[in-house]
């Protein structure tokens, strides 16, 4: 008897991460039976559909978890560009249907969360915590997803607030002090997606660095998240739980 395939809706489907998607889909035996971008109904679409994959833009978001809650559909939402307001609302949409919401869907990405966690948490605040990140020229928001999710990591382990943030330096800033956590966004280029975290002590400095080469990175990750959550209860959750990290 075979196994009918998994049915995903492709959300975003003329975008880099939308081909993406769709070249990765067959290898992992799955059916992409909608690919949808601007101006295509979402509604009338979705009742064919498993799980929608959705990586589009952040004005979108609200609308795709409204069509799925509304026809009891999974989604796996990749979109990144959500204000921190906006993200307070739409989690609170995504809780009523299976979701998973993450920033990066490499495996060695949600590798580095989970190290860079243990290391800010090891190396005291006399290690100075600075994040950057480097993106293709097209790129629309800053910082990525990425890097928000590796500085939230930091000040949750220093129990600091957004405050304490430093979006790249100018003039005099003055001295840095040790509540402070730099983030700094490069632009240029094809580059897929480049994070590094580093800690600098008077004598010593760490690195972590992960450096994207392919977008199949993300689009296997965001299907093996699709085949994941198909048959999850409502609820929010990120690759740490499709990948067991937690
Ligand atoms: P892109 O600009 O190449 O593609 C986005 C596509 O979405 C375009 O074809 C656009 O026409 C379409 N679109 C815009 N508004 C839409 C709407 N309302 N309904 C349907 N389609 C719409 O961008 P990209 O590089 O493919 O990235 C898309 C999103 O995914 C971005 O937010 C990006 O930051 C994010 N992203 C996330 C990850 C991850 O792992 N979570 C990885 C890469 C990119």
């Amino acid at each position: 008897m075979s196994v009918m395939a998994l049915r995903i809706l492709i959300n975003g489907s003329k975008g880099r991460m939308g081909q993406a998607l769709a070249a990765a889909a067959p290898d992992l035996g799955l059916k992409v039976v909608a690919a949808l971008d601007t101006g295509d109904d979402l509604a009338a679409a979705v009742p064919g559909c498993d799980v929608i994959v959705d990586f589009s833009s952040p004005a979108a978001t609200a609308n795709v978890l409204k069509v799925a809650r509304a026809h009891r559909k999974a989604v796996v939402l990749g979109t990144t560009g959500h204000s921190a307001a906006a993200k307070q609302s739409l989690r609170r949409l995504a809780a009523n249907i299976p979701c998973v919401w993450a920033g990066n869907f490499s495996i060695g990405v949600n590798l580095l969360f989970a190290l860079v966690d243990r290391a800010a948490g090891i190396l005291g605040p006399d290690y100075d915590a600075e994040v950057i990140e480097m993106h293709h020229r097209f790129k629309k928001d800053a910082p990525s997803g990425t890097a928000e999710r590796l500085l939230e990591i930091i000040l949750t382990q220093r129990k600091l607030g957004r405050k304490a943030l430093r979006h790249g330096r100018s003039g005099i800033p003055g001295a840095r002090t040790d509540s402070e956590v730099g983030v700094h966004a490069l632009r240029g280029g094809d580059v897929i997606g480049d994070h590094t975290v580093l800690f600098a002590a008077l004598g010593e400095r760490l690195e972590l660095t992960h450096k994207a080469s392919d977008r199949a990175i993300f689009a296997r990750g965001a299907l093996r998240a699709a085949r994941w959550v198909a048959d999850r209860k409502p609820g929010v959750y990120d690759m740490q739980d499709v990948l067991g990290l937690r």
